[in-house]
């Protein structure tokens, strides 16, 4: 069987949710047991968004070959069981840094070097790279931005030209769009949806399916207008309507037969989508906790949904794991400096610092690990996170005055977060830091050894900063430990305090590998402590309550 390709394109606005939609697809297709693939174009100039700044772009997330992409990418590895990597992810950066090379390098032969054909030659050759030499049945291409926008024609023309050259039996257009709802008129429009898919055919594609996003269903009569006007069949123009979890979105498309059109039209002789484990194990679950937790995430970019997107999902996934709802409180670390720990975190059940980069918010962060240390509050440091668990114990435990990372004080008199050697020499700021997959030991007996129940792991990073080993000692007769390490011995990978009921923090990124039905054993292991610290002080709440007063 010839390799297939599935376009998915958006239209109307922006945050749709493409990605989950291109995600759900995967995740039909897999339970149909074909091999897929999913892969985003970014249409910015950014070779990656490893040089962002979280406002503009959410998180970056990181692929085990160490590329930093597009949070897309998480939402792949989450629904399906297809492992990223640099080629999942293309930028109009490193589309044109490849083209103007091998101009330099004279590979066109004294051609003149077009939009057409070289940089839309490029985008396709990309996309019949991704997953090459591997057995794949379909591969799922999402072009990032809206249809009309300047940027993203070239990946449309490209797209446009791959349909023609494969056949329409091997690729088909699913484009997303919005059908909002007025309000004043009682009425869904389908307008804004029409001049979408006209922009879309003005450049020579005519979508098959249609998936409209919108807050009421979508009547027959909606559907039977949005199809003759748009020239699609009825059948292929599919409501996506609000959800409670995201998780729901693959049988929502499901039930209204996403499968079979996608089947027919790609010509693919396959029984329906089996979801039904999905539904069991992961929706039935995340809808219906029997209990509740509430974790604090310590961080900078709190107003922003996607900043922090794969530390909430793998926070959701610990939920699914327990049963129980994990209510998420959002605490600006400036805040905590301006109030106190105490203010803003008294009645945590969990406490987590996630990874971040610069100054700002530093000393809230330390003054929350500090909190969650002497109130016995489970702790959850990653990268970051970490950094901040060892600058705190350094100082308030270890009595190393003014410790700190050299990130924040380079003249510190201990340095326990520094820089290795190697990043010293480093000076472009984008693809340079620790990135990826690396092994790591874990040492028995230890809450991390208990969690993962391994000896040995892979964990994926992104930082430039290490824990300093002179102070390996000091730290352990004080009462931290490092229970994961690289297998040489020489880097300091996890963390954890002796008397504390859960308090664990690593340098690497363990929320990127977090899938919905196969929680990460460190957020379920933190989620689970923070249930069992909650359940604790409502007794002790409860029997204070009871006790005659005075007694
Ligand atoms: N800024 C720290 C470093 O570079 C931590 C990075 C992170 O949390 N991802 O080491």
């Amino acid at each position: 069987m010839p390799r297939k390709y599935i376009f998915v394109t958006g239209g109307v606005v922006s945050s749709l949710g493409k990605g989950i939609a291109s995600a759900s697809i995967g995740k039909i297709l897999e339970s149909m047991g074909l091999k897929v693939t999913l892969q985003k174009c970014d249409p910015y100039i950014n070779v990656d968004p490893g040089t962002m700044n979280p406002y503009q772009h959410g998180e970056v997330y990181v692929t085990q070959d160490g590329a930093e992409t597009d949070l897309d990418l998480g939402h792949y590895e989450r629904f399906t069981s297809c492992l990223t990597a640099q080629a999942n992810n293309m930028t109009t950066g490193q589309v044109y840094d490849s083209v103007i090379r091998k101009e330099r390098r004279g590979d066109y032969l004294g051609a003149t070097v077009q939009v057409v054909p070289h940089i839309t030659n490029e985008i396709k050759e990309r996309i019949r790279a991704v997953g090459r030499g591997k057995r794949l049945d379909v591969v799922i291409t999402e072009i990032g931005g809206t249809v009309g926008d300047i940027e993203s024609l070239p990946y449309l023309e490209a797209i446009r030209q791959m349909r023609f050259e494969v056949g329409r039996k091997n690729a088909i257009n699913i484009h997303l769009t919005l059908v909002p709802y007025i309000k004043a008129a009682a009425e869904l429009k389908t307008k804004p949806t029409q001049h979408s898919v006209g922009r879309l055919r003005e450049i020579g594609i005519q979508p098959d399916i249609l998936l409209c996003r919108t807050e009421k269903p979508l009547s027959k009569r909606a559907k039977a207008k949005i199809s003759l006007f748009c020239n699609v069949e009825e059948e292929a123009v599919i409501e996506a309507r609000d959800v409670r979890s995201i998780y729901e979105v693959p049988l929502m498309l499901k039930e209204q037969g996403l499968d079979r059109l996608i089947t027919r039209l790609l010509n693919l002789r396959r029984p329906a989508a089996d979801l039904k484990d999905w539904k069991k194990n992961v929706v039935q679950r995340a809808l219906r906790p029997k209990r509740s937790v509430r974790v604090a995430v310590v961080g900078k970019y709190m107003e922003l949904q996607d900043a922090y997107k794969s530390i909430y999902e793998a926070l959701n996934h610990a939920g699914i794991a327990n049963d129980v709802r994990v209510e998420v409180k959002k605490v600006d670390a400036v805040e905590i400096e301006e109030k106190s720990a105490d203010k803003l975190l008294s009645g945590m059940d969990g406490i987590l610092i996630p990874g971040g980069f610069g100054d700002r918010g530093i000393e809230g962060k330390i003054a929350s690990a500090r909190f969650a240390r002497e109130k016995q509050i489970p702790y959850f440091g990653i990268c970051l996170g970490m950094q901040i668990a060892t600058v705190e114990f350094a100082r308030n435990v270890c009595n190393l005055k003014g410790a700190n990372s050299t990130e924040f004080n380079k003249e510190t008199a201990h340095p326990v977060i520094s820089l290795l050697e190697e990043q010293k020499k480093v000076k472009d700021l984008g693809g340079t830091m620790r990135l990826g997959a690396y092994a790591c030991k874990i040492k028995r007996g230890t809450r991390t050894h208990k969690a993962y129940e391994k000896d040995r792991i892979s964990e994926r990073h992104r930082h430039r900063y290490e824990f300093n080993n002179e102070y390996r000692k000091l730290f352990a007769q004080h009462g931290m430990v490092v229970s994961g390490h690289s297998p040489n011995g020489q880097l300091v990978e996890i963390m954890e305090l002796e008397n504390h009921p859960w308090f664990v923090a690593g340098q690497f990124h363990p929320e990127f590998q977090s899938k919905p039905d196969a929680c990460h054993p460190l957020f379920r292991g933190f989620v689970t402590a923070s249930l069992e610290n909650g359940q604790h002080r409502k007794k002790e709440e409860a029997a204070h309550a009871e006790s005659p007063a005075g007694t």
